[in-house]
C-alpha cells in the first residue's frame, strides 16, 4: 500500500507512515473489557437460543455493532420495559450500564429470561450506592443525570440522592445533610471529582468517597494526552452517544491538538487535515477495532501517494 509499518514507543502508540505524515494510534482503543464481555455475552446467547433476543437499549454505543447485531445474529434492541416483544420465551439483555433492579424483575414478571451483562465495576458502584443508602448517608452520584448508568445507580439507593453533574448542580442537594457518601459515574475525569467533592467537604461534617471511575477511562484520558501533545491533528472514533467517545475530544483538545470526533471512516474531514504532519487516532470504550482499523487504512490510502517534502 505504499507505507511502512513501524512501531515507535510500544507502550503508547503504534505508528504509521503514510506520504506526508505520521499516523499514530493510541495504546488503549477500542472495546473495553466490560464492553468486550457484554458483546462476547449477547453473540453467544443468540447462538444458542431458538427464541428472540434483545438488549435493553443498545448494547453499545456503536451504530455499525448495533447494526450488525441485527444482522448477523437478529438481535434486536427494546426501549421499554413494556414493549411486548420481551414476553414469555423472549431472552432480555441488561448492558453494561445496567438497569434499576425492580426493572428486571419486570421482565422476569413478564416471562422473559433475563441475562444481566452489567459490567462488573458498574456493579461495584451499584453496591456502594446500596451500602451508603443503607447506612444513612445521604447518597450524591457525580455523573449525568441522564445516564443510564447514573439512573441505575440511583436506583440502587431506592432513588434518595441527588446526581450532580458539575458544581452549578450543588444547590440541589438539600440543606443540613450531614454525612454524604459519594459514588461516581465511571467516565468522569478525576479532576472535576475532586473539584466537586472539596465542594461537599465545606457543606458536611462527614464526606464518604468512592472513587468508582473506570481504569478504563482513566488508562484512555492518559493516551488522550500523550496522543494529543504528539500530534497536531486528532481523530477520536466513537458513537456520538457515548460520553467517554466524547470527553477523550475535549481532553485532546485541551492539549492543543486539533480534534475530529467521527462514528465513521467515512466522517473524516480530510480538507481539515492537509496542514496534518502527525494525526493520532484514539477511539472510545464501545469502539470496535475494524472500525479503527478502516479509518487507519483510509487515512493511509489517502496520504500514501501525497509527495513527502524534503
Ligand atoms: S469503561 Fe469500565 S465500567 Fe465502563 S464498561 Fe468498560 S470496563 Fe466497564
Amino acid at each position: 500500500m505504499g507505507h511502512n509499518k513501524y512501531t515507535g514507543d510500544l507502550r503508547a502508540v503504534t505508528q504509521y507512515r503514510a506520504g506526508p505524515v505520521e499516523i499514530n494510534i493510541a495504546k488503549h482503543s477500542g472495546y473495553c473489557w466490560g464492553v468486550d464481555r457484554a458483546y462476547e455475552q449477547t453473540v453467544a446467547t443468540a447462538k444458542t437460543k431458538d427464541n428472540p433476543v434483545y438488549t435493553f437499549g443498545p448494547l453499545i454505543h456503536n451504530p455499525q455493532t448495533i447494526d450488525n447485531l441485527r444482522k448477523e445474529f437478529n438481535v434486536d434492541y427494546i426501549e421499554d420495559v413494556d414493549d411486548e416483544r420481551a414476553g414469555p420465551g423472549s431472552t432480555v439483555i441488561i448492558r453494561t450500564h445496567g438497569v434499576p433492579p425492580e426493572m428486571q424483575e419486570q421482565f422476569k414478571a413478564k416471562g422473559a429470561e433475563v441475562i444481566d451483562a452489567t459490567c462488573p465495576y458498574v456493579r461495584v458502584t451499584q453496591n456502594y450506592a446500596q451500602l451508603l443508602h443503607k447506612q444513612k448517608y445521604y447518597v450524591v452520584i457525580i455523573g449525568d443525570p441522564k445516564h443510564p448508568e447514573v439512573i441505575s445507580i440511583l436506583a440502587y439507593a431506592k432513588g434518595e440522592g441527588t446526581v450532580i453533574k458539575g458544581m452549578d448542580d450543588l444547590y440541589k442537594i438539600p440543606k443540613n445533610k450531614r454525612r454524604m457518601g459519594v459514588v461516581v459515574q465511571s467516565t468522569l475525569i478525576l479532576k472535576k471529582v475532586n473539584e466537586i467533592v472539596n465542594a461537599l467537604l465545606a457543606r458536611s461534617q462527614e464526606v464518604r468517597v468512592f472513587n468508582t471511575i473506570c481504569y478504563v477511562t482513566t488508562e484512555r484520558q492518559e493516551d488522550a494526552e500523550t496522543i494529543a501533545k504528539a500530534n497536531d491533528h486528532v481523530i477520536v472514533i466513537g458513537g456520538h452517544a457515548s460520553s467517554n467517545t466524547k470527553k477523550l475530544a475535549i481532553v485532546a483538545e485541551s492539549f492543543g491538538a486539533k480534534a475530529q470526533l467521527i462514528e465513521s471512516p467515512s466522517d473524516i474531514d480530510f480538507d481539515k487535515l492537509k496542514a496534518a504532519k502527525r494525526i493520532g487516532i484514539l477511539a472510545g470504550a464501545s469502539t470496535p477495532n475494524w472500525l479503527i482499523d478502516q479509518a487507519r487504512d483510509l487515512l493511509i490510502e489517502h496520504f500514501s501517494n501525497q509527495p513527502v517534502e524534503a
